[in-house]
């Protein structure tokens, strides 16, 4: 979960946007757009919640790492609970399991790039001035091939981008720069043009995990993301400090196995260091600085570099077993309900590790996420509570494998068991509220799709306001579950905990926020506490569960709104289906 951190970030921003005026946030509620019914929503009680939490966070339940016993108590606990509200088995098998298959991989840290330009041979050294990988399922990797610098290396048909220009780079090297191409506003050359790759704020296009996908399509042999990082200044395109990069490939890394054992995933991902890129492109007579500002422009074309890198990588893998669990209800329009409505969160901890100062070593993962699992099991009893129930199915998917990279909902959204283009819609929870009521609701992506209509309409009802993400610039929409959904073409909500608490004082909230980051998160520590207050959380899974209800009864598809980075990718799938 990475929630938390976007909320202490607002807490240190102070930058609050309140998007709801009063005016609007005593409306009364749309015609047609009626919610469940209050007997239904009265099902989910703090109790209620509190009690699978308490079962799911104990110590019994071992941290509920993947593929260990915890996973078996936890998965099952889920069935159990799903099965007894009376779900159907959300699989087409029969069971309320879906298989993930995950390959761990651990890179061998002692490979060396060879850059030859003309008679010039540079060595570069795994760690310090390069590191890399693959995802396919070999123990043995690398590239002998020529390099092309490629710019941002970005096809953004909205924003009529395309670094490739239909430049074939077939079996090269690329050379990437990090983050979204900075383009200036032509009015104002010290602004970002806020028309192009949304301003500041982050695009899918700018992370790295885009980088290496659209380098697989173009058939690239490898790619090396060039980390820009400024140490003096602590800033910089990257993001973060190559440390950071460099400890990302050091550890056992997670994947999904694919049906191809993930061969279409392009050979070798990778960062290499500023100052080594300037090394190289000096010596193959280039300025990096000089075609860092050809790459800000539409008119960039691919640069052959007439630089040749080789580089041999050996890894071990390691194939482990772990499930989504999935309940379902059927919806009560025989013309809707192949239609979907999901809901996920993820049951996935981080297991047993290293002891804290008081000598526990089980991350219990009560927030994050047994809370979010807690609310989408009692989210599922409201909705069977309901005396009819809505005209669209709904899914309830508890994945595996967010804490070792959004692994279980990839899978799923990668290997649906319904269609995604009759997936209307995506809920996500990750960590409820455990501090009473708020006047807010804090959205990540806020703007991205209808879905956040739906959701304000429902918030304001509630006499609440919805609160965007002060970080945009950080892209943690694409940070947890609801983002493999949304990638795929699905609109995907990722709502949470607000800030503004009811009867405290102003700053509160991020105050305790920013405690539970620095003492808890993804901590031994991570346990009920006895200062929780669940009314805020019963509030958030009763918004939750309206927003869910309406759009599996409203007519309407919802849409990504246009300038959001997945629209293409859904016109493109409901235009196919005839929609
Ligand atoms: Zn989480």
């Amino acid at each position: 979960m990475q929630r938390i951190m976007v909320s202490l970030c607002s807490v240190l921003l102070l930058l609050t946007i309140a998007l709801v005026s009063t005016a609007q946030k005593r409306k009364a509620p749309a015609a047609g757009a009626l919610g469940p019914p209050t007997t239904a929503l009265e099902v989910i009680t703090a109790d209620s919640v509190m009690s699978h939490i308490k079962t799911l966070s104990s110590d019994e339940f071992e941290g509920r790492a993947p593929a260990t016993h915890g996973e078996e108590l936890s998965i099952n606990y889920i069935a159990d609970q799903f099965k007894k509200i009376g779900l159907e088995p959300g699989n087409t098998d029969g069971t309320y399991f879906q298989k993930v298959p995950v390959a761990g991989i651990t890179t061998k840290q002692d490979a060396e790039l060879k850059v030859k330009v003309g008679s010039k041979e540079m060595k570069l050294k795994y760690k310090d001035d390069f590191v890399a990988r693959t995802v396919r399922l070999i123990e043995r990797g690398g590239f002998d091939s020529d390099m092309v610098f490629v710019g941002y290396g970005v096809v953004a048909p909205e924003y009529g981008w395309d670094d490739y220009k239909g430049v074939d780079v077939r079996g090269k090297v690329l050379l990437m720069l990090v983050n979204d191409p900075p383009v200036r506003d032509p009015k104002h050359p010290s602004q970002l043009d806020n028309k192009m790759f949304k301003g500041k704020a982050m695009t899918y296009y700018g992370r790295w995990t885009y980088k290496y996908e659209i380098a697989a399509e173009k058939g690239a042999a490898g790619v090396l993301i060039i980390h820009e990082w400024d140490d003096k200044t602590n800033s910089g395109p990257a993001a973060y400090p190559w440390a950071v990069a460099r400890g990302m490939m050091v550890v056992e890394n997670f994947d999904l196995i694919a049906k191809d054992n993930n061969m279409s995933r392009v050979n070798v991902e990778g960062w290499i260091t500023e100052p080594k890129t300037r090394e190289i492109m000096q010596a193959a007579g280039f300025s990096f600085d000089e075609l860092k500002k050809q790459a800000v422009r539409r008119d960039f074309k691919p640069v052959a570099l007439g630089a040749h890198a080789k580089l041999e990588i050996e890894q071990k893998i390691r194939r482990i077993n772990s499930t989504n669990v999935v309940g379902k209800i059927e919806g009560s329009d025989p013309k809707l309900k192949d239609q979907y409505v999901i809901y996920t969160a993820h049951w996935d901890g981080y297991g047993i590790g290293l002891p804290d100062a008081k000598g526990d070593k089980i991350y219990n993962g009560a927030l994050d996420n047994a809370s979010g699992c807690a609310g989408l099991i009692e989210v599922a009893r409201a909705f069977k509570a309901s005396p009819k129930p809505p005209r669209r199915s709904i899914l309830f998917v508890s994945v595996t494998a967010e804490e070792k990279g959004l692994i279980g909902s990839k899978y799923y959204a990668e290997n649906p068991i319904y269609p995604l283009n009759k997936t209307v819609a995506e809920i996500n929870m990750d960590g409820l509220n455990q501090y009473g009521r708020t006047k807010d609701v804090t959205v990540v992506g806020l703007g991205n799709s209808t879905l956040d209509d739906v959701l304000m309409q429902a918030a304001a009802e509630q006499e609440r306001v919805l609160r965007a993400d002060a970080e945009p610039e950080k892209g943690f929409y694409y940070r947890s579950d609801h983002f493999n959904f949304a990638k795929e073409g699905v609109p995907a909500l990722d709502p949470g905990a607000g800030i503004d608490y009811i009867g405290k004082p102003a700053g509160w909230g991020m105050k305790k926020r920013d405690e539970y980051t620095v003492h808890d998160y993804h901590k031994p520590s991570d346990e009920i506490k006895p200062d929780w207050d669940l009314s805020g959380a019963v509030e958030d899974l009763r918004l939750f569960m309206t927003v869910g209800y309406r759009v599996a009864n409203s007519d309407k598809y919802p849409e990504w709104k246009p300038g959001a980075e997945f629209k293409a990718k859904r016109d493109e799938m409901m235009r196919k289906a005839g929609k």
